[in-house]
């Protein structure tokens, strides 16, 4: 028999599990051992051999190989044997480079894993879809991939869209009952949910039956197409540029060793020392250090509680313009309490704060009691048309399910009404909440067996569906003083940043349809409910920094347009210029007329997620980039649309997050904020090691080739030339990208998305820089050499170690656009420590006396650091003062 085929108690049996209570632990725990992980099998990583030979692949240290071994063979061991040495280091270097960013893209992808809700020993809980086991009861709703295949147990307009499996991309409805046949396709078994489909609408549960490979998604897994590894804007554009920059470096090489033999030195000799400088000159490292400077930086961000997805948003946070914001939950706290109630053409007052049971309702100065009519019914109306569950933990409360929903059932506690009031209604049927409806309605029957619809909703949407209000005599016909004075409530409420939701009901014949469309109207208007929904704290002052960083902040809501306007000013995020647009407004405006008055509006009230892709469209067109939140499933292609799409990693669902590059892990605006201050930081510290690096590899080719050209002998050799090289483009780079960010990173406006890498000053700064460093050390072989012309190494090792020096100082002067005094060189210990390091590196290589033949140094006294110190430090100082 198949699941399909079963009843429901059939499948509980066979697998040892009931709907009420779950698996227990100790089943769950058997079965993970038995059944293994629930996931796909994806391709397997490439292995480390294999990362750590690439290192060698690259044409020009090929090349050196090849030159060592012939130098090798010639006899010079020590040089050869010390450059294969350095060689190798360096390629262990790349290996751990490429190693560490490789294990934090794989930690990033494990983070914006899928969760599944379960239900284990009668209790929901939250755990990573990898851990559902067979048996396991689990619980979806709309934008939930499905975690596993299941057999569906309940279904309240569930529907799913299973294109994936079935080509078909129309959603199938699903239902609970057992269905007859053989043979069934995937399609046609309408009691299954399968893994990784997406429900498109309403909720459900249902029974593990399959999981990972064992899953019909499994047995197509193979076929799927493999991801293939994506690589960022930024990093493409530094491929391209790395082409340039090793042609450049190899024509410079070339240059030098031809006006070196020119100059009658040694053909060998030169052209050992020129594959050297080749190796140090082609910026090797960069694709890695950047790939590891960004997923640092990621890292950075997990803690600051925004989990990127696509490593790509990291560079476009830089750039963001304009924030588009969801308001609840988002720039508030989603913690709702009724605070006033509009009834019989009353209203009234709910005293009490948060999810606290405690409060009182009061008409003026008198306590109200269940006695008041209409009271009880509106509330427990509100209880009965709802999806949350108020529970306690350590003696506080708090809502599982819909905080708006959640309000409604902490205002019934305070006035009484008890939870097992419930169990005298049965539910029959469920219209759910979406954003675009604005409402949700239950089909309630009671003892009597008589059904009746509850219906409740933004008020402007129920209101209309209203032809009767209920007054303290009783159901009367709604007339228009009376939609006057609803109105006025409403407009009163929302004055005073209350959200609004309005409750109706109908009573309905036994044989009438529940499909019809008429269901939802002819209603009832018992009354409105006020909520309170405070702003998080911290908002207001996000709002202010992004504002000073020129990045505009925009609410967008559901929510009345009073309610919205004055939460935004709450926030003092609405200019008293500023406009507000409602969702009715939007739909008589095309992208064209709404392009033109962007720039005015600050909040979009009453919209659908249909018109937060207008929006983004608007302000795109006009030449913003966008961040725009979402977290509903209709939310997606305004998220896929904009330019970072970000998505809430508490209220979110999958597929908003699927579509997001940016997850918020507390749903909370001012993650947002510090998401983009990373995102400017990560960029600044990509330009400064890249500033650093080639900076530096001109110096190092310069005093080459200045040194050619005045007809002098080398300044320095091959093994010095690759230890220049592997010392100050290791760690201290990789620091750099390390690096805290300038004081005033939040207070320029956002990055030009088109700038060039070099742009803002940073061609001059390299040039310039690599000019003086490579004067400097010429001009210290040149007073050394002069000093002592017999002793050739002296004057190299001068030259070597002002090269050095000069390069482990000028580190500090890349930290900062503006001077290297405008910071503490200390700030960043990490840089110390690398700089540290090399200097004690270098200090071996001159004083060590086992290395000096190896890297053909000699001790140097007191003086000679005097002059080297004084030479390495003028590049940066000289600078410094300019501050260009
Ligand atoms: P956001 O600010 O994140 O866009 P929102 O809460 O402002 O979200 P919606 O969730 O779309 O917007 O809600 C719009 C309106 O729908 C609310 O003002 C309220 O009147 C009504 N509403 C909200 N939640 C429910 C619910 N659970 N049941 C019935 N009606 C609801």
């Amino acid at each position: 028999m198949k699941w399909y085929q079963m009843d429901v108690d059939v499948v509980e049996q066979k697998l040892h599990v009931t709907t009420k209570h779950g698996l227990t632990d100790k089943q769950t725990d058997g079965r993970r051992k038995q059944y293994g992980p629930n996931r796909l099998e994806s391709q397997k990583n490439t292995s480390k051999w294999l990362i750590f030979l690439k290192q060698f692949q690259d044409f020009m240290v090929l090349i050196l190989l090849a030159a060592t071994l012939i130098a090798g063979m010639l006899g010079e061991y020590v040089d050869a044997i010390a450059i294969m040495v350095i060689v190798l280091v360096n390629g262990f270097l790349g290996y751990f480079q490429e190693q560490k960013a490789e294990k934090s893209l794989t930690k990033l992808k494990e983070m914006s894993a899928p969760v599944a809700s379960v239900l284990r020993e009668g209790k929901w809980e939250k755990i990573p879809s990898q851990e559902v086991v067979v048996g396991d009861v689990v619980r979806v709703k709309s934008g939930d991939r499905i975690p596993a295949d299941i057999r569906i147990t309940n279904s309240s307009s569930l529907e799913t869209e299973e294109s994936a499996l079935t080509g078909e991309s129309l959603p199938v409805m699903k239902h609970a009952t057992s269905i007859t046949g053989d043979k069934l396709d995937a399609q046609d078994q309408v009691n299954m949910g399968f893994m990784s489909t997406l429900v498109t609408r309403g909720s459900g549960t249902g029974i593990v039956v399959g999981t990972g490979m064992n899953t019909v998604m499994g047995q197509i897994a193979s076929l799927m197409v493999k991801t293939k590894k994506t690589t960022t804007p930024l990093e493409h554009k530094l491929a391209e540029l790395g082409k340039i920059l090793i042609a450049v470096a190899l024509l410079l090489t070339a240059l030098v060793v031809l006006v070196g033999v020119y100059q009658g030195h040694p053909v060998y000799n030169m052209f050992l020392a020129g594959v050297s400088l080749a190796v140090a000159a082609i910026p090797e490292g960069l694709p890695a250090i950047v790939t590891v400077a960004l997923s640092l930086g990621v890292q950075r961000m997990i803690k600051k509680k925004a989990i990127v997805r696509k490593l790509s948003a990291v560079e476009t946070l830089g750039c963001a313009s304009v924030i588009c914001s969801d308001k609840t939950g988002t720039m508030t706290e989603n913690q709702m309490t009724v605070k006033e109630v509009f009834l019989n053409g009353k209203l009234l007052y709910v005293t009490g704060d948060g999810y606290d049971v405690k409060g009182t309702v009061y008409l003026n100065q008198d306590v109200l009691d269940r006695d008041y009519p209409n009271l009880e019914s509106m509330f427990l109306y509100g209880m009965l048309c709802n999806n949350a569950s108020l529970m306690t933990k350590k003696g506080r409360y708090y809502v599982d399910g819909d905080p708006t929903d959640g309000a409604l059932l902490v205002a019934a506690r305070k006035l009484g009404l008890s939870n097992q009031l419930h169990d005298n209604y049965r539910i029959v049927q469920e219209l759910p909440f979406d954003s675009e409806r604005k409402r949700m309605s239950m089909v309630v029957e009671d003892d009597n067996r008589m059904r009746f619809l509850i219906t409740k909703g933004a008020p402007d949407v129920l209101v209309p569906r209203s032809n009767y209000v209920m007054k303290e005599q009783g159901r009367k016909l709604m007339r228009s003083e009376d939609k006057q004075e609803i109105n006025q409530s409403i407009n009163h409420m929302a004055d005073k940043a209350l959200r609004t939701l309005a409750i109706a009901m109908k009573p309905l014949a036994k044989d009438e349809s529940l499909n019809s469309a008429a269901l939802e109207k002819d209603l009832t208007l018992i009354g409105v409910y006020g909520m309170m929904d405070p702003p998080r704290k911290e908002v207001k002052t996000a709002i202010e920094e992004c504002r000073e960083a020129g990045i505009k902040s925009v609410m967008i809501t559901g929510d009345h347009e009073k309610t919205a306007r004055a939460i935004a000013t709450q926030l003092n995020l609405l200019p008293e210029d500023g406009m507000v647009l409602d969702g009715s407004q939007l739909n008589n405006t095309s992208v064209e007329e709404l392009r033109d008055i962007i720039d005015q509006v600050y909040v979009f009230a009453r919209v659908t997620p249909e018109h937060k892709l207008k929006i983004v469209k608007a302000f795109q067109e006009e030449g913003h980039i966008v961040a725009m939140t979402g977290d509903g499933v209709n939310d997606a292609p305004a998220i896929k649309a904009s330019d970072i799409g970000i998505s809430m990693g508490e209220s979110g669902t999958d597929v908003t997050k699927e579509a997001s590059s940016l997850i918020l892990m507390d749903d909370n605006f001012a993650t947002i904020k510090s998401a983009i201050i990373e995102g400017r930081n990560i960029y600044e510290n990509i330009r400064k090691f890249i500033r650093y690096l080639l900076a530096s590899n001109v110096g190092e080719i310069l005093v080459m080739l200045f040194a050619m050209l005045l007809a002098m002998p080398l300044p320095l050799v091959p093994v010095q030339i690759l230890w220049v090289n592997l010392v100050t483009d290791g760690l201290p780079a990789m620091a750099l990208g390390l690096d805290q960010s300038e004081d005033d990173v939040m207070k320029n406006g956002p990055r030009n998305s088109k700038e060039g890498i070099f742009s803002r000053g940073l061609g001059f700064k390299i040039v310039s820089r690599g000019i003086v460093i490579g004067l400097v050390a010429l001009i210290a072989f040149m007073i050394a050499y002069q000093g002592d012309p017999d002793n050739l190494n002296y004057g190299q090792t001068v030259a070597f170690t002002t090269l050095v020096m000069a390069q482990l100082i000028h580190v500090f002067d890349c930290r900062s656009e503006h001077s290297i005094f405008s910071r503490n060189p200390f700030e960043n210990k990490y840089l110390a420590l690398s700089v540290l390091s090399s200097v004690l590196l270098l200090l071996v290589v001159i004083y060590w006396e086992p290395l000096q033949p190896v890297f053909h140094t000699l001790a140097l006294s007191f003086r000679d650091w005097m002059l080297i110190l004084a030479l390495s430090f003028l590049p940066s100082v000289l600078f410094g003062f300019t501050k260009k």
